[in-house]
């Protein structure tokens, strides 16, 4: 189920400047740049990443169990050890634990139980393989459909699990043209491999990829108990139903733009235009029998599933059913069908070498199910008032900057810019944790049934997602739990949200003096900030409705502008023959651009003494650097990263954000500021000559 938000997400975690472990200097003199960290050998002005991060990108190897290891992977960690202290904690009854306690604990220890887990096998699937089996008629298969989304097939469990789940996905989702109230929506779905190219691509790269995903169903197949030719058999089918959907799916540059994937319709236009399958047994059979209006994100996507469910064989559609079930129980199942999945998702696709221990995958699993549980102990335990108000400060700070760019924006006429500062103004600050917690007090968990509470607390979250349906919009909402190390923007609730796990050293650290903290986090704020004014952002107004307030000479001009950052980083490569591309990726770089020009504006201010000063800490004196200097150091260090080719092959396809070397020279490339800075000379690679400027 899915919330289909236009939301984007931070994502690649960013760090603040400074040698991680580096001793804190006394509270009057803030730390400086580390001349170690730096790689002398290049020239800043040549490849600035490569002289801000060699030297840690040498120190650093990626671990093991992961595909990619940047400096805020370490934070990321951090917060799993701390998660974990917690957990272990509340995993034994004791008296005195608290409902909140009692309920996270006892998960965690279902999960950690792995004896328990082992000795069960498959029989947490029995009953369900057994619907599937029994299934006599398409009728009976739309209603496993519908039974099997209910139970929250279609929420992932973990990294290496994420795919688009079942046939479809159905959910709800607050209205792009009316954000006071939430409707239904359903959605193209049903791929096993991260995205439609997978499937349709016919080159060398993307076939073995495919076969690689045949072996792992046979495998699947196998691993259920079929015999090895039927499990082939099995295998070949799924690939060719999924095939056939993503051959119908919308791809996901188009999907960018919010109007493509708006279109709201009666029940019954939806049944014109699907009416092989009976929707009113299924809005009945999933939990919205009262679900009116209907966003059907992606037209031809229903047109296309209408006539697959005419044509394919019963035999075939309950092999993609039993596979789809193996995929979502597998995290919670024995080590055979986990390691299968790693095998594939984890190793094949992501790049890792080993898959994580147990206990990080339990700790991430109970912060996927129960994240407003857990996330009320963490918060308790690391996050106090003055990393609240001091966040506040420098949003304050970040807005003010922001403001002043779009008053004397060249490009914009006063029409527009009236309304895009009324959109500024309108924007509203979540920091930390929701003002209310959920409350999962009907989920019923159990010490020894690891499969059960995972459906229940599944089965809650979708009841929970299409309870909204019909119901003013909660702006109270967190689509991150609190421990998460990340940030976004909802264009939508045009609100910006910063859980409480990124605001803590080193992101921000009292340590350090300004120019590191508008690097880091300043530049995070500025990032989330502009997307409101993004290419996908800028489509929606202050309230978040889906609605054109520029003029016609305004959006061209933007649009030419956009443009020209799409082309730039379309050349960029990310591993052999695979580029960036700019379109995937134009909303993130925008930010990325608006968000470091932004942040460096805030920098000045508060060097020059304006009151908006955040942190209230002094210059470095003497440094070695200029605080400018500093301020590019430090933010391109945030960004240092390594990662496998696997990785970046799958980031450059499906990711949105760029790849760490390109948020660092793609963007200070694009600024007069850092060339000023650095005193780079006109034809230095890091001077763009046509430099491209939005924000
Ligand atoms: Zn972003």
């Amino acid at each position: 189920m899915s919330h289909v938000k236009t939301a984007m997400a931070f994502l690649v975690l960013c760090l603040m400047a400074g040698p991680a472990g580096a001793p804190r200097a006394a509270a009057d003199a803030p730390r400086g740049i580390d001349p170690a960290t730096l790689d002398p050998s290049v020239d800043p002005c040549v490849d600035f990443y490569q002289y801000a991060c060699g030297p840690w990108m040498k120190a650093h190897p990626i671990p093991p169990d992961r595909g990619a290891w940047g400096r805020g992977s370490a934070l990321d960690e951090h917060n799993l050890e701390v998660l974990r202290e917690i957990l272990d904690k509340v995993a034994t009854p004791a008296p005195g634990r608290s409902a909140v306690e009692r309920l996270v604990g006892d998960f965690y220890a279902s999960c950690m139980d792995e004896t328990r887990v082992e000795a069960r096998g498959l029989d947490p699937l029995r009953d369900e393989l057994q619907r599937i089996v029994a299934i006599d008629s398409k009728k009976s298969l739309q209603l496993e459909i519908a039974r099997l989304h209910a139970q929250g097939i279609n929420l992932a469990l973990g990294r290496e699990y994420e795919g688009a789940g079942l046939m479809f996905r159905f959910g709800s989702e607050q209205d792009a043209r009316d954000a006071a109230s939430v409707i239904a929506v359903v959605d193209q779905g049903g791929l096993g491999l991260p995205d439609r190219d997978y499937y349709l691509k016919d080159d060398t790269e993307s076939a073995g990829t495919r076969d690689r995903y045949r072996d792992h169903l046979t495998r699947t197949f196998e691993l259920l108990g079929d015999p090895k030719e039927r499990a082939a058999q099995a295998a070949g089918r799924v690939v060719a139903i999924e095939t056939a959907l993503a051959r119908v799916s919308m791809e996901k540059v188009k999907r960018r733009d919010p109007l493509n994937v708006y279109h709201r319709m009666t029940r019954k236009d939806l049944k014109t235009l699907a009416p092989a399958l009976d929707w009113k047994k299924y809005f009945d059979t999933v939990g919205a029998p009262g679900a009116g209006d209907l966003n059907v994100a992606v037209p031809d996507f229903f047109k296309g599933l209408d006539g697959l469910l005419d044509k394919v064989g019963l035999d075939d559609w309950k092999d993609y059913l039993r596979w789809n079930l193996a995929r979502s129980s597998a995290p919670f199942l024995g080590r055979d069908l986990v390691a299968a999945g790693f095998e594939f998702y984890g190793k094949t696709l992501g790049g890792a070498r080993e898959i994580s221990p147990r206990w990080k995958r339990c700790t991430s699993m109970t912060d996927l199910l129960l994240g407003e549980a857990l996330g009320q102990l963490y918060v308790a335990k690391t996050f106090g008032a003055e990393g609240k108000e001091r966040t506040l400060r420098m949003v304050a700070a970040l807005e003010k900057a922001l403001r002043r760019d779009m008053e004397t924006l060249p490009w914009m006429t006063d029409a527009t810019r009236k309304q895009a500062l009324v959109k500024l103004e309108a924007i509203r600050n979540k920091i930390g944790y929701p003002d209310v917690w959920r409350d999962y007090r009907t989920v019923t968990i159990a010490r020894d049934d690891l499969a059960g509470n995972v459906t229940r607390a599944r089965a809650f979250e979708v009841a929970r997602r299409l309870g909204e349906i019909g119901k003013p919009v909660d702006r109270g909402e967190w689509l991150m739990t609190p421990p998460t190390v990340n940030a976004y923007y909802d264009a939508q609730m045009n609100d910006i949200n910063f859980p409480a796990g990124i605001l803590q050293p080193p992101y921000y650290d009292n340590g350090a003096g300004d120019p590191a903290n508008f690097g880091g986090i300043g530049s995070v704020i500025g990032h989330e900030l502009t997307h409101g004014f993004d290419d996908q952002g800028r489509k929606f107004d202050p309230r978040g409705n889906l609605r054109d307030w520029w003029t016609e000479k305004d959006a061209a001009e933007f649009e030419k502008r956009a443009a020209c950052l799409a082309d730039e980083y379309s050349a960029f490569v990310a591993v052999g023959d695979v580029k960036l591309n700019g379109r995937l990726t134009l909303g993130e770089n925008t930010a990325d651009n608006g968000g470091l020009r932004v942040a460096l504006m805030a920098l000045e201010d508060t060097l020059a003494g304006a009151p908006s000063n955040p942190a209230g800490a002094p210059a470095p004196a003497g440094g070695r650097f200029t605080p400018q200097q500093e301020f590019f150091i430090a933010n391109a260090q945030a960004w240092c990263s390594n990662y496998t080719d696997e990785a970046a092959r799958l980031r450059a396809q499906t990711n949105p954000h760029s790849l760490a070397k390109y948020r660092v020279n793609g963007v200070v490339s694009n600024m007069p500021e850092f060339q000023k800075a650095f005193s780079c000379p006109a034809d230095a690679p890091m001077v763009r000559k046509d430099a491209c400027r939005v924000w």
